[in-house]
């Protein structure tokens, strides 16, 4: 069973400052770190920890090889990865001042070209048992559910960023819907309670997360594991990675549940986004 994620790939620029810049000035600042981000690579790096096979479909300029060398570290499949010339790899620069206040500029460059040669040749071979995961990120999204919905593999859709059109687009071939406290309340309001999905993981921060089988009506529930947050950048990216790898396996959704909790958890304690996920040893030395 594999689990194909087509999906944003980012470079994170973070910059500690004193202050936030105002209009036409110019600062130094205090620190710099360069990191992997874009919620799909953090879900390809956080499932392929857990021990998943995971195909990361997605684009980037021709540059940046140490971006596909830590995703192949963590275990993810690159070789549908587009390399597009001409175009940047996506990035965001994060600008953080000394209170813990940040600006963030995105340029989604790479991500919003995905070649529809990723859906041809590099989903042709999905189907039952095999998952996709999509996030609101790059283009291409309604197109990947429909072909592996219609093959028979299940469909995991993050909306995140939230918005109606693309949510609207992908909604008939969703299997789960993947979303934050402040996303289900979005999804609930534009799309009425009574979804056509057949699940739905809804995350609540420190507060944990549920998981809603919308057909039987069950509702699994897990709490947050009580840890020290330094940075929750990718807390809800690593909780669907690690959620959908444990669905690939057949896991029961509590168990799933469980353990994404506590990648999450062990997550949150360390900066940076995909490069904070934990593999499956941690895990299972933090449950024990
Ligand atoms: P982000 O946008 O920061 O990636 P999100 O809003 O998508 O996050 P959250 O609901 O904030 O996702 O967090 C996802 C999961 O991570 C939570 O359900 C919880 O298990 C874990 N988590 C987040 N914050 C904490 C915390 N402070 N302590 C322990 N676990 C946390």
């Amino acid at each position: 069973m594999t689990i194909y994620n087509l999906g944003s790939i980012n470079i994170d620029h973070v910059y500690r400052l004193t202050a936030l810049p105002r209009a036409g000035e110019t600062i130094s600042s205090q620190g710099y770190a360069l990191g992997l981000g874009g919620k799909g690579a953090n879900q390809s790096v956080a499932a392929a920890r857990a021990g998943a096979q995971v195909q990361h479909l997605g684009a980037m300029g021709a540059g940046d090889g140490w971006v596909l060398d830590k995703l192949a570290a963590a275990g993810a499949g690159t070789g549908a990865i587009a390399r597009l010339e001409g175009v940047a790899t996506g990035h965001a620069i994060i600008l953080v001042d000394g209170g813990g206040e940040n600006s963030i500029i995105l340029h989604g460059g790479a991500n919003h070209a995905l070649p529809p040669t990723l859906l041809e040749r590099d989903l042709a071979g999905i189907g039952p048992g095999d998952i996709l995961m999509l996030q609101n990120e790059t283009n291409l999204q309604a197109e990947a559910a429909a072909r592996a919905h219609a093959a028979g593999a299940r469909v995991i859709y993050s909306a995140a960023p939230f918005e109606i059109e693309p949510l609207r687009a992908v909604l008939p071939h969703v299997t789960i819907l993947a979303v934050n406290e402040v996303e289900a309340r979005d999804t609930f309001a534009a799309f009425g309670e009574d979804l056509p999905v057949e699940g739905m993981l809804i995350t609540r921060g420190a507060e944990g997360a549920e998981y809603r089988d919308l057909r039987s009506g069950q509702v699994w529930h897990q709490p947050a594991f009580k840890v020290q947050a330094v940075d929750t950048t990718g807390a809800g990216d690593c909780f669907a990675g690690w959620f959908a790898a444990g669905l690939s396996r057949n896991e029961d959704p509590q168990t799933a549940l469980r353990h994404a909790s506590a990648a999450a958890a062990i997550q949150v304690t360390r900066k940076g986004a995909g490069d904070a996920m934990p593999d499956r040893a941690e895990v299972m030395a933090f449950l024990k």
